[in-house]
């Protein structure tokens, strides 16, 4: 990313430039503090010459021109860099040349005093070379250069590098080395303290939430500190002094980690699957060339440059600014604070890059602005993760809570669906009941209803077959039993006989004491009849006016005469009286009995007349016997 930028502002800000062959003003391109008894010349570059020593530059009569940026672009050649220096003080000093960028593969600097002819020992620092080798054990690349009092000297730097040859040059003394590397110690403990804190912070979180974006944000975070100690220089001070093979491909490959860990971040972050087109196209195949780069770094770094990743970084910048700015307007409430983050660091970038080409003054903030930056990217990131979390728990609060309503509503439905069914239950129940009850009265109603009328029947049934009289059973229910009791007796082969009474001179009775005490005297001689059918099957019936009829099942003739002559007997004893005159009364019968010739109702009653006429005429107060009917004989009377 830092590379890609570096390239962008570099092509718009780094222009050719043509300078003086000497100037006698300090050049702007390097640094120089408190150098009183110090005169520094401008500094010259010649490009090329990969292979020629220190004394063939310096005898060469070669086109050196003035740098006026603190750039050189990309030089797969190299270049050269030489600087005069006049020592003007009365005491020899020593002096230390810094070389802020130390990812330069090869610097080696070497002193020519012209005064006296001689050179220097040749000195050599670079990320391609040994720690050990260095002159002096420092972040930066540091050249002491002896200055003798009053000498001058040529101060020659060839460069090799596939990296930009930005070119950030002190001249400080002792004092100001200590002090300045006191200052970026200090700031890179706070940079690095500060990607601690969000490491652990990261961490933990992805702990808690089981959330891959934390992975790869942590990720992203330990590509981007493999960074910063390659470009500060403390990694390979610190961590790596002695693999100068490896440590030379350092800058590119934590180069390229920082393009494809923050890919697959965002990728995951801002769930660019879900809005398909351009969008998750361009991010998956950057994500897709950056992994191919990483691992061709690792396994083929000689052909890692035909990937032309400076291009594609270049491109890769202006694409995902795009993609995360299409994100924020399409709503995704991420893309905001990753648009915002992203940006800053670009900011911060522009800023470190324009301090390199020589825009801005180059100081410790605007060398280390990209620090600043990322910093400033990596709590924007985090307060973007926190965001999220936030998001996401009210989110889930917000469904909860609409599951909560969901299931009470449905609860309540439910309860209300039961209560409904409860009291159409209920109104069922309550109709059975009135139905029942109703049924219940109904039956009872009709049960009365029935008793009532088996009851009228009953009674119907009595009035139709009783005398109202004297109670007695009438005529029709008479020959009704006659006629069963005949058939029975028939069948049985029993004797059955049947009397007839009539009461003697009856309207006279009623005409001497009147028709009620007539209607009384026919009740006491009812009685007296009903008194004298005592067995099963006897019955006596009023046969119409004062006549009255009994059949006597199983009595044959001769008990039923002498069953006729008790009657006959008690009713002529009958105390009757009308007011204080005493009345007596007598009646005729007459018996007949059943006889092989003689079945027919009919027949038995008509030979019971005769009896009666008989004894009638007899004289009456007496009872007789009805002859044989086939011997065709008088009915003989029975005197009493
Ligand atoms: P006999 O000795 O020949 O039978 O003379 P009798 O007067 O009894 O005969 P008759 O047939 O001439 O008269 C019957 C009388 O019975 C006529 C009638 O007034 C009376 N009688 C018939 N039914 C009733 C009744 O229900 N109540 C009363 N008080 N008298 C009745
Ligand atoms: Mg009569
Ligand atoms: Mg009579």
């Amino acid at each position: 990313m830092m590379r890609a930028l570096l390239l962008m502002v570099a092509y718009l800000t780094l222009l050719p430039w043509t300078g003086n062959a000497m100037a006698a003003e300090p050049s702007p391109v390097l640094q120089t503090r408190g150098a009183a008894t110090l005169q520094v010349g401008a500094v010259e570059y010649l490009l090329g010459r990969p292979d020629a020593d220190f004394t063939q530059i310096a005898a060469a009569d070669l086109p050196w021109q003035r740098l006026n940026k603190p750039n050189l672009g990309k030089q797969r050649d190299g270049a050269w860099l030489r600087l005069r220096l006049h020592n003007t003080g009365d005491a020899a000093k020593r002096w230390y040349l810094l070389l802020k960028w130390p990812v330069l593969d090869r610097v080696a600097v070497r002193l020519y005093y012209p005064d006296s002819d001689r050179w220097g020992q040749s000195m050599l620092a670079g990320d391609a070379v040994a720690l050990s080798s260095r002159p002096l054990a420092d972040h930066h690349f540091v050249y002491p250069l002896e200055l003798p009092a009053g000498e001058r000297a040529v101060v020659y730097l060839q460069l090799q590098a596939r990296e930009t040859l930005a070119l950030p040059l002190e001249l400080i003394d002792e004092k100001q080395l200590i002090e300045g590397k006191l200052r970026d110690v200090t700031l890179v403990s706070l940079f690095f303290g500060g990607i601690l804190v969000i490491v652990l912070y990261n961490c933990s979180l992805l702990i808690f939430t089981r959330d891959g974006s934390y992975f790869l944000y942590v990720l992203y975070l330990l590509s981007a500190v493999f960074y910063v100690l390659t470009i500060t220089g403390f990694g390979q001070l610190y961590l790596w002094p002695e693999i100068p093979e490896l440590s030379a491909r350092f800058y590119g490959l934590s180069a390229a980690l920082c393009f494809f860990t923050p890919m697959l971040f965002a990728l995951r972050f801002l769930g660019i699957r879900r809005y398909g087109g351009w969008v998750w196209a361009v991010s998956v195949s950057l994500t897709g060339y950056w992994g191919v780069a990483v691992l061709m770094l690792l396994l083929a770094p000689t052909l890692a440059r035909y990937l032309f990743m400076d291009s594609v970084a270049l491109l890769h910048c202006v694409v995902t600014m795009a993609v995360t700015l299409n994100l924020w307007m399409r709503g995704n409430p991420s893309a905001r604070l990753f648009s915002i983050a992203w940006s800053t660091l670009l900011g911060f970038t522009v800023v470190n890059l324009l301090a390199l080409n020589g825009t801005l003054p180059l100081n410790a903030w605007t060398l280390n602005g990209q620090l600043i930056g990322m910093f400033a990217e990596f709590v924007l990131l985090s307060m973007a993760l926190a965001e999220r979390i936030n998001v996401e728990r009210n989110r889930r609060i917000a469904a909860q809570q609409l599951a909560l309503h969901a299931s009470e509503s449905l609860a309540e439905e439910r309860a209300l669906r039961l209560q409904a069914k409860q009291e159409a239950l209920d109104l069922q129940l309550r109709a059975n009941e009135v139905l029942e009850a109703r049924v219940y009265e109904r039956t009872r109603a009709l049960e009365e209803v029935r008793h009532g009328l088996e009851a009228a029947n009953a009674e119907l049934m009595r009035l139709s077959t009783t005398d109202s009289l004297t109670q007695l059973a009438n005529r029709r229910r008479f020959d009704r039993l006659l006629d069963e009791e005949i058939r029975r007796a028939r069948r049985a082969g029993s004797p059955l006989s049947v009397l007839l009474a009539d009461i003697d001179h009856f309207k006279r009775v009623n005409d001497s004491y009147g028709h009620p005490f007539g209607d009384e005297c026919l009740r006491q001689v009812a009685a007296v009849l009903a008194a004298h059918c005592q067995r099963a099957g006897d019955v006596a019936a009023r046969y119409g006016g004062e006549e009255f009829v009994v059949l006597l099942p199983g009595l044959d003739a001769e008990q039923a005469v002498a069953l006729a002559e008790s009657i006959r007997c008690t009713i002529a004893h009958l105390q009757l009286q009308h007011g204080e005159q005493p009345v007596a009364l007598t009646i005729s019968l007459g018996v007949a009995t059943l006889t092989p010739s003689l079945v027919a109702p009919a027949d038995l009653l008509a030979a019971a007349d005769a009896a009666l006429y008989q004894a009638k005429n007899a004289g009456r107060d007496q009872v007789a016997l009805a002859a044989e009917v086939n011997a065709g004989e008088q009915t003989p009377a029975l005197n009493a």
